[in-house]
């Protein structure tokens, strides 16, 4: 764009790279506490070689997972948080944007974009957690419209990555307003008779989870993602009562029916192809009954009626 975007910048970043690769060479697992090299962490998608827990990726690695040869093309997104309150906590809500926008080179929560899985045309919204909690304010309801309506546009099917803590409170009330504006969002995609595939990723909680991430077609979650409305602590401390193991996990979910398949993240582009697959391409229902018809005889086609009735 100019000298500064152009030069300078790539110049500073360069620099204050340079001293963070020394100290990341390896990572601690905050599960089993093991160090990972981190060539062995990224070829592993960022899932603990010791004890396969899931950590936490960004949005672009997301979506170069996601799609074939991770090549996609993103959409643009009507830009601007609102800052309907001037909130103002220890900062400005402002300044929290704009923080997080250069730290994260995105406009807001979510990012948006399309592209083939598997051959088939998706429309794929991820969530950047990395950008305040992946909350959800009005941008990312915006977001989530937009994909609905580019799904709906290109009768392809909707996939929503969640990591989200829920509603982005710095927007009071309009942050709510965003539940009952993402559902509707999906009933679009619903009335067009599309797939939408949602998959939970740690953590999905809050207003996201109390909103689309929990109406999909197909609920996909990753190991030990916690999923769930309000925190585990907060629960034990209402009701006084010790909350049993696993509480708001993945897997807890699964036995008690809330998701469909719990999918490690080296498997989850697999199995939302065949996901896609199956709900796209049903099969043609009655291809059985209609061969026979062609050269058979009038007995041969009144039992052929009869057979078809009956079905
Ligand atoms: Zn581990």
């Amino acid at each position: 764009m100019n000298w500064l975007t152009n030069f300078v910048r790539p110049k500073l970043q360069a620099l204050v790279r340079k001293t963070e690769v020394p100290e990341n060479l390896w990572e601690k697992c905050p599960h089993c506490g093991q160090m990972i090299f981190h060539r062995e962490l990224e070829a592993a998608l960022r899932v603990c070689t010791h004890c396969g827990y899931h950590m936490r990726i960004g949005c672009r690695l997301r979506l170069r997972l996601l799609f074939d040869d991770g090549a996609y093309q993103r959409i643009e997104l009507p830009t601007g948080a609102v800052d309907p309150l001037k909130f103002r906590d220890r900062r400005r809500y402002g300044e929290r944007l704009k923080e997080a926008q250069a730290r994260t080179g995105e406009a807001d929560a979510i990012v948006v974009a399309h592209g083939r899985m598997g051959g088939n045309g998706v429309v794929v919204a991820v969530f950047n957690f990395d950008f305040m909690g992946g909350s959800m304010g009005t941008a990312v309801g915006d977001g989530l419209i937009a994909a609905a309506r580019l799904a709906v546009l290109q009768r392809a099917p909707l996939i929503v990555v969640s990591a989200s803590g829920g509603a982005r409170m710095q927007e009071g009330i309009l942050s709510l307003m965003q539940m009952p504006r993402t559902i509707i969002a999906i009933d679009e995609v619903k009335e067009a008779g599309l797939p939408y595939i949602a998959v939970l990723t740690d953590p999905t909680t809050g207003g996201v989870s109390a909103s689309f991430a929990m109406v999909a077609d197909i609920a996909v979650a990753e190991p030990g993602a916690i999923i769930g409305f309000a925190g585990a602590r907060v629960i034990e401390e209402t009701i006084r009562e010790k909350l049993p193991e696993g509480f708001q996990r993945a897997e807890y979910l699964l036995e008690h029916g809330m998701v469909d398949l719990v999918t490690p993240r080296a498997a989850l582009r697999d199995t939302l192809i065949r996901v896609v697959g199956l709900l796209r391409n049903p099969g043609p229902p009655s291809a059985v009954l209609a061969l026979p018809a062609a050269d058979a005889g009038p007995i041969d086609a009144q039992h052929q009626h009869g057979g078809s009735v009956a079905d």
